[in-house]
């Protein structure tokens, strides 16, 4: 058999190295003697991993002092949630440019008045909706920088005149970002900072606290700022990995360094998908996310979706099949994918095109 190349959507990929030192952690934590799955989370062997994995965040992320962060259970999709339920008094706007995108903004819906701004929905999410305006009394404006399903993203932080709230799931850690722009940042940890079982959120102190409403214990950003993100039991092997995956970008040079590589990936592959005549990107060039490459048969080779997924998979590449909204494939260029799985993939469209075109 050949080797293997991951291009799943999520849980992703992670470095060889975070599952070497997960396998070690599971037999011996730190050298307690105690499995990493059955350490007491109020030990100071793991409050120190859980503050490690704190301050790394912070040092990577380059996090200012006003925010604070958390880590909690329940994924992104919870996320949506505590987004409404933290946030929205009056009225919310969301930038509806994908399916969780509208899921974020359906949990919005459920607790008060919220809008979609503009929709890319009338070409399938193939762009990024530009020209909208941001009404000024607004409690939020929510977007998606990386839009996984249909591989496009916002890849620079926009201007809002209201609290800007970003669902980052998808490419947090693949370029330096300008935190002070937000009110909020989540995310599930699994698109590219760790493993499922884990979301993250950035939140800015005196951006909380504004709404009447009551807000459920568990879904009140303060409970868990309080705690350290230890109110309850957390997801303690996931928060292990996170760190672990972060110990590994630091290592790596940091953001900076990944988006240099992460750049360069999607740049490849994507030149492969211009040039081929077999193959055609879906999104829209100018807002072709770096981290979810879409892409279908060209017209004329419509037929030959199923031979080409057989011929890749022969070849060792897993998880291109893309998501059932968009069809096609679609390959996620995550931050432990490397230049040469990329390569792989390119060498194995030319051979289609080769033996086919
Ligand atoms: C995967 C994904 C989600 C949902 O994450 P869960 O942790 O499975 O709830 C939300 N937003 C984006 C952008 C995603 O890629």
């Amino acid at each position: 058999m050949s080797k293997i190349h991951v291009f799943n959507a999520g849980p992703c990929l992670l470095p060889q190295e975070v599952y070497d030192h997960a396998i070690e952690a599971i037999k011996d934590f730190k050298g307690t003697g105690v499995s990493v799955l059955s350490i007491s989370h109020r030990t100071k062997e793991w409050e120190a991993t859980m503050d490690e994995c704190r301050a790394l965040w912070r040092e990577l992320l380059n996090i200012p002092e006003e925010y604070e962060t958390v880590f909690l259970g329940g994924g992104a999709s919870m996320q949506f949630l505590y987004v409404a339920m933290n946030f929205l008094e009056k009225k919310a706007g969301y930038l509806e440019t994908g399916v969780w995108a509208k899921k974020a903004l359906k949990e919005a819906k459920g607790l008060g008045d919220a809008v979609a701004l503009a929709s890319s929905a009338d070409r399938n999410y193939c762009y990024i909706p530009k020209g909208y305006e941001i009404p000024s009394d607004l409690d939020y404006f929510h977007i998606t920088t990386n839009n996984t399903i249909y591989g496009t993203e916002i890849r620079h932080d926009i201007d809002s005149p209201v609290p800007l709230i970003a669902d980052m799931s998808s490419d947090i850690l693949t370029r330096p970002i300008d935190v002070s722009k937000y009110a909020l940042i989540y995310g599930g940890a699994q698109k590219n900072a760790g493993p499922a079982g884990v979301a993250f959120a950035i939140v800015r102190k005196d951006a909380l606290g504004k709404v009447s409403r009551y807000i459920p214990t568990m879904l009140d950003y303060r409970t868990h700022i309080d705690k350290g993100s230890m109110f309850n039991t957390p997801p303690v092997f996931s928060v292990y990995i996170m760190n672990e995956t972060l110990k590994w970008v630091k290592s790596m040079g940091g953001v900076s360094a990944l988006q240099k590589i992460d750049e360069k990936k999607a740049a490849t592959l994507y030149a492969e998908i211009d040039r081929n005549p077999m193959f055609v990107g879906t999104a829209e060039p100018e807002d072709r996310s770096i981290m979810n490459v879409a892409f279908v048969m060209a017209p004329g080779y419509e037929d030959r979706e199923a031979d080409f997924l057989a011929f890749a998979k022969e070849r060792g590449m897993i998880g291109i099949k893309g998501h059932r909204s968009v069809g096609g494939f679609r390959a996620s260029l995550y931050n432990a994918s490397t230049q040469e799985d990329v390569d792989a993939l390119v060498e194995c469209m030319k051979d289609f095109e080769k033996e086919n075109a």
